[in-house]
């Protein structure tokens, strides 16, 4: 779905469910997740679709550095996500509805009251009725920052695409060096378990 990162304010729930169920890369709520075939950790389609065009990453999974084919995750689409709620991206025009997760697309590209487009020039949500008339009127359509969702800063449009591989790169290098840093405490607690029976003899 364009345009649609669902943050944790439309989340119906706790943290706890959102954190659960985000992607770990671009920190919204998981979208078309998709797996890894090695690793089993989770991206949505976006991030995953993002790592796989760039040509320098081989095939190769972000986490476990594998060849690995990401595949849908059935398990997440069956059994998880249905059962989350959210709220419509048309809040802020007017639209109150909280939708099931299956529900969500449908309703926000088709039934909402309050069908709403991204402005082509400054990024906001306009209503699809006033698009022309928002694009005319110079002291409304004036670019907004966006806010990356990884880093929580703000950068002006044209220099956000930049920013956001940027930010992107650094972030999966730092979820590579947390899982080198869990690997390492797994081999510590193995050895130190291996250990333990003899020196209590
Ligand atoms: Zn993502
Ligand atoms: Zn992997
Ligand atoms: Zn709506
Ligand atoms: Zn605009
Ligand atoms: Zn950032």
């Amino acid at each position: 779905m364009e345009n649609n990162s669902i943050t944790r304010d439309r989340v119906v729930g706790n943290d706890r469910t959102f954190k659960e169920f985000s992607c770990q890369i671009c920190q919204n709520l998981l979208w078309e997740p998709h797996s890894c075939s090695s690793c089993h950790r989770i991206l949505c389609e976006k991030c995953m679709q993002k790592w796989f065009n760039n040509p320098l990453n081989r095939n190769t999974c972000p986490f476990c550095s594998k060849p690995s084919e990401y595949k849908p995750c059935a398990f997440l689409n069956q059994y998880i996500l249905p059962y989350l709620r959210i709220r419509c991206r048309n809040e802020n025009l007017g639209c109150k509805q909280i939708l099931p997760y299956k529900q969500l697309e449908h309703h926000e590209t088709a039934d909402c009251q309050y069908l709403s487009e991204q402005c082509m020039k400054c990024n906001q949500l306009i209503l699809r009725s006033k698009l022309v008339e928002h694009q005319q009127r110079l002291e409304q359509c004036i670019s907004c920052p966006i806010k990356c969702t990884i880093c929580k800063n703000s950068f002006e449009d044209i220099d956000f695409q930049a920013h956001f591989t940027e930010c992107y790169q650094q972030k999966i290098d730092q979820l590579n060096t947390n899982i080198d840093f869990d690997r390492n405490m797994e081999r510590h607690i193995r050895d130190n378990e291996r250990i333990t029976p003899n020196s209590s003899l």
